[in-house]
């Protein structure tokens, strides 16, 4: 019998000792199940305790068994650590976000078949034929595989009902794994060439390049190449990707360029059986390509020789919550401790790469043009929002360019960053607003069913008759969602197809992919959407982009958020005009004059970045300084305020020698209450990192030892968002 050390995945001190018997093996790394109190949980074993044994304490419990996948590799124990040490939590909740789901209880089996699209296969066509009426369900799911043809649909996308009817399906041999439906890759011009040869010639050793790259310039097929090149050498590639809409596409071009190689996917959406058995394929060495979102830069590749972060800027790379980590950040940090070389790509690198690039710490290889030499870059209109013509929320002039496209055939995106019929209800007398009782916000307005939501806390009601102040039945929806678009379009252009895409048309698994798939076959005239449309979906035939509602953004108080338009600008615009047919796009907004608007216009992201540069500069902002952020929450306001203005008292105390950190006034968060909790923050700011990390090493112990119960607290370093 020997003892080990083990992390769980808890906040607070989050490693204990327990033992294991002679006769089971756990050196570091092992995943193990075990009791902490009562509660089951999962932990990896970090250390052994050498010379302990059973009778030195008697508090040292038996582990429950050891879980059979292969332990956790060093490099990665080694992020997982880094990853606690730099974000302030503990080393077993870090460590968390590398062991695959393997459930408490007992390991579940795998539910589905281990392919990522599957088609029917020709005895499933026959077997399959004279299903019986009732088994609608059924005849469903083997009608949306025959209407796939070849392409097949993805394993990823089906509800549980579906999955398991799948999993019989594939044990009686009535599906089969699909072929890549994507064709051969093309040969790459020669700015891919290039990019091509400087990420192969920086192989076997830490290497940070930036592939800036309009939209359409064949970034893909760059990752693909290099990729390729990597494998051929033996070597295993990670690509983070920052949504998982994105993967199943994504997948099947790689397969097409990658044939005969073995691709996994890891992302959340994943049965558990699934992810595990990819995660199992990637420690193998049996997967040649992991493709996957933020937490697949855990994953396990003995033979790692090239990571790929696409779309570097996106902030969905920054977990929110929990363990608040940039998953870009640590693969640029796994490159560098596994000596391989890492490529950001994006059509609009953070300010943060930039500065780097500048700084001649990151290669820079550019894409300066659109791959398809008859692709154009679009031809760009900024609309003032109100003309005569204008209604519903739609200008004279964008109504005009809908309308000339339905003429051609071709098809339209209307972009507006809010989902619902309208983000409010007004009282026309009083100027009463529906708001959340839960929250600090407006409740949205959305209809079929007609209710009022709310888009932070998930509160719903149904839509009162009257204004509860003054009795009015004259309340107006104000401002226009997506719901609000779709309906006015429909109104307008009976006999056109139109298809939405919010985060309310895609709640089921798979309906995404199967909008995407309409889109493609032609079978939508005009797209509304959110910004879920923004990113890499590439459809031919779409000629127009109208952004609604740019201008919010223009308002708001967070300091990122001129960069953040103008990434989903350029994103949305790259939309229109991929291929032969010349692309427009229409930007409704009342500050033409806008850097942003200039930037879009002459299609230049470089010069803005350098000018939102000036103003980090000179406002001490990221990346020429560092942040680390404290939100509290709490019930009642008077705690919030209380620990808040303790935490800004001890961290002025908290100075270590030198100094040189800037400890702000504490203030309600943007959002002053969600969910009935009251929200404060405090920032604090300092030029140089370690003098940061120095405070941080002062302030947060002392943080910890105050007695405030009822407040909950995070401290979120280098935060998205203010
Ligand atoms: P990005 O990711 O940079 O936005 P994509 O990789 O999606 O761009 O490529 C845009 C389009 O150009 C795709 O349809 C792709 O097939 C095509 N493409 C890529 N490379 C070439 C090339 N060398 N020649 C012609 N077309 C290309
Ligand atoms: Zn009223
Ligand atoms: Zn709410």
């Amino acid at each position: 019998m020997s003892v080990v050390r083990v992390a769980v995945p808890i906040a607070a001190e989050s490693t204990f000792d327990y033992w294991v018997p002679d006769s089971v093996a756990a050196p570091v790394g092992t995943v193990v199940r075990l009791r902490l109190g009562r509660r089951r949980c999962v932990g990896v074993v970090v250390a052994g305790v050498p010379g302990a044994t059973r009778d030195d304490g008697t508090a040292i419990r038996p582990i429950d068994d050891v879980v059979d996948v292969p332990p956790i590799p060093p490099d990665v124990l080694a992020l997982a650590r880094f990853i606690a040490a730099y974000y302030r939590v503990s080393p077993g909740l870090a460590l968390a976000l590398a062991v695959p789901p393997v459930g408490a209880g007992r390991g579940r089996a795998a539910t589905a078949p281990m392919a990522d699209r599957i088609v029917l296969s020709d005895d499933g066509r026959r077997a399959l034929a004279a299903l019986a009426p009732r088994a609608a369900a059924s005849r469903d799911l083997r009608d949306r595989l025959e209407r796939a043809g070849a392409g097949g649909i993805t394993c990823a996308g089906l509800s549980d009902a579906d999955r398991r009817r799948v999993s019989a399906w594939w044990r009686s041999g009535w599906l089969a794994e699909a072929r890549a439906d994507f064709p051969a890759p093309h040969l790459p011009n020669d700015a891919q060439r290039a990019a091509i040869e400087a990420i192969d010639a920086a192989a076997g050793r830490y290497a940070p390049l930036v592939l800036q790259g309009v939209t359409g310039s064949g970034k893909t097929d760059v990752y693909a190449q290099a990729a390729g090149r990597a494998i051929e050498r033996g070597g295993q590639v990670l690509l983070l990707v920052p949504e998982i809409n994105l993967t199943p596409q994504l997948t099947a071009r790689f397969a097409a360029a990658l044939p005969g190689r073995r691709i996994v996917t890891l992302h959340s959406a994943l049965a558990d059986g699934e992810r595990r058995a990819n995660w199992i394929a990637a420690a193998r060495g049996e997967a040649a390509l992991v493709v996957g979102t933020r937490l697949a830069v855990f994953a396990p590749l003995p033979r790692l020789a090239l990571v790929l972060v696409d779309e570097e800027h996106d902030a969905s790379y920054k977990q929110q919550d929990g363990v608040r980590y940039n998953a870009r950040d640590a693969a640029i940090w796994r490159a560098r401790e596994r000596d391989v070389p890492v490529v950001l790509g994006s059509a609009t690198p953070s300010l943060e790469t930039i500065e780097h690039g500048r700084r001649g710490r990151y290669a820079r290889l550019v894409l300066p043009r659109r791959a398809d030499e008859r692709a154009r870059p679009p031809a760009v209109r900024l609309v003032p929002p109100d003309d005569p013509q204008a209604r519903d929320g739609v200008c004279g002039p964008l109504w005009a360019a809908i309308e000339a496209r339905l003429g051609r055939g071709e098809q339209s995106l209307v972009f507006v960053n809010r989902r619902g019929y309208a983000p409010s209800l007004k009282c026309a007398a009083c100027g009463w607003q529906a708001g959340c009782p839960r929250c600090a916000a407006r409740l949205v307005l959305h209809r079929e069913p007609a209710r009022l939501r709310c888009h932070h806390c998930g509160h719903a009601e149904r839509v009162a008759p009257a204004c509860p102040d003054c009795g009015n039945v004259d309340l107006a929806a104000r401002g226009h969602g997506t719901q609000r678009l779709e309906a006015a379009l429909a109104a307008s252009y009976p006999s056109a197809r139109i298809a939405r895409i919010d985060r309310d048309t895609t709640r089921t698994r798979g309906a995404f992919d199967e909008l995407r798939r309409r889109v493609a076959a032609d079978a939508v005239d005009i797209l509304v959407g959110t910004q879920m449309l923004a990113k890499g979906h590439d459809f031919p035939r779409l000629t127009l982009v109208g952004v609604l509602g740019a201008d919010n953004a223009l308002y708001s108080a967070d300091f990122r958020a001129t960069e953040r338009l103008a990434a989903l600008l350029f994103q949305v615009a790259g939309r229109a005009g991929r291929a032969a047919l010349p692309g427009e796009v229409i930007v409704q907004t009342a500050f033409a004059s806008h850097p942003v608007c200039a930037a879009l216009v002459a299609d230049d992201y470089d010069t803005l970045a350098g000018r939102l540069l000036d103003e980090r500069r000179l406002a001490q902002l990221p990346p020429y300084a560092h942040l680390a952020l404290l939100t509290a929450e709490a019930p009642a306001r008077e705690d919030v305020d209380a620990f808040l203005g303790d935490a800004h008292r001890a961290a002025l105390g908290a100075q270590a020698p030198g100094g040189g950190v800037t400890v702000h006034d504490p203030v309600p968060s943007l959002l002053a209450r969600r969910a009935d909790q009251e929200r404060g923050q405090l920032v604090v700011q300092s030029v140089r990192r370690a003098d940061l990390a120095a405070f941080l090493d002062i302030w947060l112990p002392a943080l910890r030892e105050r007695p405030h119960r009822r407040v909950r607290w995070a401290i979120d370093v280098d935060p998205a968002t203010l």
